[in-house]
């Protein structure tokens, strides 16, 4: 019998209140409750992780020459609790065997599709937040929690032992 595919997901979007304001963004969509359901889920929050509490200050990424640095609305550069948080989703996946993960879009951390572009302006800008690219650069697959049906498409595959890749 295969394997059951877990999946990391946003601890957000879970309904945990881990959003720099103290907040959630639970979602409600039938494919994550299904995917609850089968026990599928290992939930994360990768600025919790990295030592980041309740409430802290919004930050965004700004580029650097070739790097990117993450700053908050304070000034204040939080690059290495943000790289250590994303470290650790990764070694996390990586010790389960997890090779798929849904991301809260737009996040410095979680953002897949789009992040903001380091003004505080609401702009945003085509990119991926630091855990993101982290894992993708680990070879998991990364979605936005808009697009849970791919994902499960993909799980079928993966499931199915079809070579899910792509
Ligand atoms: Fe949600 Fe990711 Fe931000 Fe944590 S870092 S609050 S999981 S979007």
């Amino acid at each position: 019998m295969a394997t059951m595919i877990k999946i990391v997901v946003s601890a957000c979007l879970l309904g945990a209140p881990v959003r720099p304001d103290g907040s959630d963004r639970k979602s409600n969509d039938a494919i994550l409750q299904r995917w609850l359901e089968e026990g599928r889920v290992v939930s994360a929050c990768p600025e919790m992780l990295g030592g980041l509490g309740t409430p802290r200050l919004p930050a965004e990424i700004r580029p650097e020459g070739d790097q990117r640095r993450v700053i908050t609305t304070g000034g204040h550069d939080v690059t290495s609790a943000f790289e250590t948080g994303a470290a650790t989703v990764r070694d996390l996946a990586q010790a389960d065997g997890i090779r798929i993960a849904i991301l809260k879009d737009g996040s410095p951390s979680c953002g897949s599709s789009f992040i903001y572009d380091g003004t505080f302006s609401k702009a945003r800008i085509a990119g991926e937040g630091i855990t993101a690219a982290m894992l993708r650069k680990s070879g998991l697959m990364v979605f936005s929690e808009n697009e849970l049906e791919a994902a499960d498409e993909w799980i079928a595959r993966a499931q199915s032992g079809a070579g899910p890749e792509s």
